[in-house]
């Protein structure tokens, strides 16, 4: 194997493990939004609730009021008959006390609607918040427990990155900079064995020149078809070992 890539290698461990710690964190950090959303809803729906219920009172009382006022001028009425003698006035007067009346008992149908209405909302206000108490309790423990999660997987992202800082001052500058860029790219393992004359990254088949090349390690060899690095493995017995590696992590890492 050309000598430089060892180095590479494992500091393209070190990465494949920063890649799936970040995936995990991202996860976490999704489900943290996902509550904190979910409390933000609840919290907006109790505020629509009482704003609904503070109108239906300002309703309320302004029927009232009218009520009031009908009353009032009733009582008036009634006071003007008693004084009245002539009869056509009293009736008239009459006329208009049972207008009053008729317009009072409207009102107050009106007012009992409101009520009605106002009690179902108040009804349902209660439940929004019994639901928020019950979910902020819940979610306060999960949120507990994803944020000291995220707060390991920083520690070990830590870890990881001190001892990528480390391999890289060792690594071949030139290299660790093709390296640097593939990654970027292809956001996984950018260095790969060949394994029965196949691309272990893309699995295209390759030519018997293009193993030779690799074999040889003077050079970097690219692979024509997915442009990741190609190294040659010594033993098969070494080979089918860090090809089952790799299958565990792939598993892992889609799962
Ligand atoms: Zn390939």
């Amino acid at each position: 194997m050309l000598d430089d890539l060892k180095e590479i290698l494992d500091i393209q461990d070190l990465d494949m493990k920063m890649i799936r710690l970040m995936r995990v964190r991202k996860e976490r950090q999704k489900e943290l939004q996902q509550i904190s959303e979910l409390r933000t809803e609840l919290h907006a729906q109790t505020r629509d609730k009482e704003t609904e219920i503070e109108e239906l009172g300002k309703n309320i009382q302004t029927l009232e009021q009218k009520i009031q006022e009908i009353n009032a001028k009733i009582k008036k009425l009634e006071t003007d008959q008693s004084n009245i003698k002539k009869a056509d006035e009293f009736n008239a007067l009459n006329q208009a006390m049972t207008q009053a009346e008729r317009e009072r008992i409207a009102i107050e149908q009106k007012v009992s609607d409101l009520v009605d209405k106002r009690i179902a909302e108040e009804e349902m206000l209660a439940k929004i918040k019994e639901s928020l108490k019950s979910s902020e309790a819940s979610s306060m423990n999960l949120e507990k427990e994803i944020t000291s999660s995220i707060q390991l997987i920083n520690e070990e992202g830590a870890t990881l990155k001190e001892q990528r800082d480390a391999l890289a001052v060792k690594a071949n500058p030139s290299t660790l900079q093709i390296y640097d860029r593939l990654l970027r790219n292809k956001r996984d393992r950018v260095v790969v064995p060949i394994e029965n004359r196949t691309c272990s990254g893309c699995h295209i088949v390759l030519t018997a020149q293009h193993e030779n090349l690799v074999r040889k390690g003077e050079n970097i060899v690219f692979c024509e078809h997915c442009s990741r690095i190609h190294y040659w493995q010594e033993s098969v017995a070494e080979d089918s070992v860090v090809a089952t590696k790799r299958r565990r992590r792939r598993v892992t890492a889609s799962a």
